[in-house]
C-alpha cells in the first residue's frame, strides 16, 4: 500500500513514473482487497491465540508454531524493505492475487483450522471432564449438617459415614482428573512431528526429561525449563495435580465452614439492641438434667468440643486416603534426587 500511495503522489506530482507502478496504480484496488483479506487472516490468527487456555499455552507452542511457519514466507517475501522486494514487485506485477501464492494463503488457513480444532478440543476436555471433575471436588461437602438438632453418637457416626462417602467419590473424580489430562496431552501428541514425539518419554528412566538438558541444564535433568515439549507437558502434570489437591483442600475447608456456620448464631448489635438474624437451629441436642444443687448439661461442653475436634480431625485426613496421581509419586522421587544432589 505505500508503494501505490508513493506512486501516487508521483503521479499527482507530474512526474514520471515506471510502468510497474502504473500498474500497480490500475490494479489498485485488488491489492486494497488483498490488503483487506490479510488483515482479516492477521486478526483471525490473533482470536485462534486468544482463545488459547493460559495454562496450555506452551504446550501450543509447535501447533502455533506451524501456523507461522505457514505464514513465514509471506513474511520473508512481502516486506518494503526486503532484499526480496524485487520478487514481491514481480508477483505484484504479473497480479496482486500472487500475494497469495507467496504467502500460500490456503496453507496458512488449513494449519489455522487445524489450531482451532485442537483449541476447541482441549477445551472442551478441559471444561467438561477436567475443571468439572475439579470442582465435583470442591463441591463436596464432607459432613451435611441435619436441620434438626442430633446427639453426639449421631453426629459422629453421620460424619464418619459421609467422609467415607466424600472419599470414595473424590477418589472416583481424582482419577478421572487424571485420565482427563493424560488424553488431553496424549492428544497434543499425537500432532507433534515424529522426531518431537520421540523426547517426550514417560518411562521411569526418562520421565519427561528436558530435551534442552544439554545446553540449558545444569543441574541434571530436576530443572525445568518450560520451552521444550517434554518440560511443557511435565509442568502441566504438574499445575493439574496441585489444582486437584487445592480443590481438596477446599471441600476440607467449606464443609469445617458449614459446621462453623451452623454453631455460631448471626448476631448483630444496632447500638445496645441485639437483632438475631434467622436464627439457627443448633447442631447438638442436649438434656438438662437436675443434680441438685447443680443444673447439669448432658452432654457436657467439653465431650461436645472433643466430639467436634475428633470430626475435624477426621476431615482433615481425608487427603490421606486419596490415591496420589502416579505424576505426584514421580514428582517425590524427583524432588528426593534433587536432596540428594544437594547433599553431595
Ligand atoms: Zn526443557
Amino acid at each position: 500500500m505505500e508503494l501505490i500511495k508513493d506512486a501516487q503522489y508521483l503521479s499527482k506530482l507530474g512526474l514520471d513514473i515506471p510502468e510497474t507502478a502504473t500498474t500497480l496504480l490500475r490494479q489498485e484496488e485488488q491489492i486494497r482487497q488483498t490488503s483487506v483479506n490479510l488483515h482479516e487472516l492477521l486478526n483471525e490468527i490473533k482470536q485462534a491465540y486468544a482463545a488459547i487456555p493460559r495454562d496450555m499455552y506452551q504446550l501450543l507452542k509447535p501447533h502455533r508454531e506451524k501456523v507461522e511457519e505457514a505464514l513465514r514466507p509471506g513474511f520473508v517475501a512481502i516486506t518494503w524493505s526486503s532484499l526480496t522486494i524485487d520478487e514481491c514487485m514481480l508477483n505484484l506485477f504479473i497480479s496482486p492475487i500472487s500475494l497469495f501464492f507467496v504467502l500460500d494463503i490456503n496453507n496458512v488457513r488449513q494449519e489455522l483450522e487445524q489450531l482451532r480444532i485442537l483449541v476447541n478440543d482441549c477445551t472442551d476436555i478441559l471444561q467438561c471432564r477436567i475443571e468439572n471433575a475439579l470442582q465435583t471436588i470442591a463441591d463436596t461437602q464432607l459432613c451435611e449438617p441435619q436441620q434438626d438438632p442430633i446427639t453426639l453418637d449421631e453426629f459422629s457416626k453421620l460424619t464418619d459415614e459421609s467422609c467415607q462417602h466424600a472419599i470414595n467419590s473424590i477418589t472416583k473424580q481424582t482419577l478421572l482428573c487424571e485420565k482427563a489430562v493424560h488424553y488431553l496431552l496424549e492428544i497434543l501428541k499425537k500432532r507433534l512431528k515424529p522426531h518431537e514425539q520421540a523426547q517426550i518419554k514417560e518411562t521411569d528412566a526418562e520421565y519427561y526429561d528436558c530435551a534442552l538438558k544439554s545446553t540449558m541444564n545444569t543441574k541434571g535433568h530436576v530443572a525445568r525449563c518450560n520451552e521444550c515439549q517434554p518440560c511443557a507437558f511435565f509442568n502441566y502434570l504438574t499445575i493439574y495435580w496441585n489444582k486437584n489437591i487445592d480443590a481438596i483442600v477446599q471441600c476440607t475447608r467449606s464443609s469445617l465452614e458449614t459446621i462453623r456456620k451452623r454453631l455460631q448464631q448471626p448476631i448483630r448489635y444496632v447500638g445496645e439492641q441485639v437483632i438475631r438474624e434467622q436464627v439457627r437451629n443448633p447442631l447438638f441436642r442436649t438434656d438438662i438434667v437436675l443434680s441438685i444443687p447443680n443444673v447439669l448439661v448432658k452432654p457436657s461442653l467439653d465431650d461436645m468440643q472433643s466430639q467436634l475436634n475428633k470430626s475435624a480431625n477426621t476431615m482433615l485426613k481425608i487427603g490421606q486416603d486419596i490415591p496420589e496421581w502416579f505424576h505426584a509419586q514421580k514428582l517425590k522421587e524427583i524432588m528426593i534426587k534433587v536432596r540428594k544432589i544437594k547433599e553431595y
